[in-house]
């Protein structure tokens, strides 16, 4: 695991960018892992200023909430579509699809997306309870895509987004942990002192289930990228 610490969440997100333009311009990636929520706004921010050209790259999502609609304000369809897709141009891009109705064909679905586009670059955030995707603490390392119950306390970091409590949703499809660890790199993002033990988990702690994240130090290319505040543990 190679760690870079940064003053703050921007000095982060364009250390990242830096990585992915690099590698997009030497020819490296033809699909990129991309994931949602709080994190890796100021990154796609950046992003859709940089000239680096992504017509000819896929991306995969890690994740999608069930039961909402793409075009649902809350889902992570809406959140990729209004930051990035809709200003920056792709080849095409893929997200579980929150309204099928057959969950297990969705997941082998989506399995079969990620066979057929393997993950050059995944970025990842990371939940205050060590969550990657939406693969809480429990979840089999061995994991492919699957249907998840969330959570309280991802429901609870997530409600801010939601006009009522009971709107948020209890389940999501998620990549699985080996779903994730199959990338040949990721970057994982982590900003602010509720990040803090998860990051200290991550990098200090047993490789357990107990803290998804930790299985990254098993993989053979991961930087993660921290400011001050979320390196404060370590
Ligand atoms: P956040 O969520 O970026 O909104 O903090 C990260 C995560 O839960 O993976």
């Amino acid at each position: 695991m190679q760690l870079i610490k940064v003053e703050d969440k921007l000095a982060g997100s364009l250390e990242g960018l830096k990585i992915i333009e690099t590698a997009i311009k030497n020819g490296e990636v033809k699909t990129l892992g991309l994931a949602t929520g709080s994190t890796p706004e100021t990154l796609y921010a950046e992003f859709i200023k940089s000239d680096v050209d992504t017509s000819g790259i896929t991306t995969v999502n890690l994740d999608e909430y069930v039961g909402l609609a793409a075009d649902d304000p809350n889902s992570y369809h809406y959140y990729m579509n209004d930051l990035l897709f809709s200003k920056k141009q792709f080849k095409e891009s893929f997200l579980p699809d929150g309204l099928a109705e057959d969950a297990e064909a969705e997941c082998a679905r989506y399995e079969d997306i990620l066979k057929a586009h393997p993950v050059d670059i995944q970025i990842l955030g990371i939940g205050t309870n060590g969550h990657i995707g939406f693969n809480e603490p429990g979840t089999a390392f061995d994991s492919l895509t699957h249907k998840v119950v969330l959570t309280e306390s991802t429901r609870e970091a997530n409600k801010i987004y939601f006009e009522k409590e009971e709107d948020v949703p209890t389940h999501a499809y998620s990549m699985g942990i080996k779903s994730i660890m199959n990338a040949k790199e990721i970057i994982l993002f982590a900003f602010g002192k509720s990040k803090a033990e998860a990051i200290k988990a991550t990098v200090n702690g047993p490789v357990d289930v107990a803290c998804p994240a930790s299985a990254l130090q098993n993989h053979p290319n991961v930087t993660i990228i921290v400011d001050n505040e979320a390196a404060s543990l370590l």
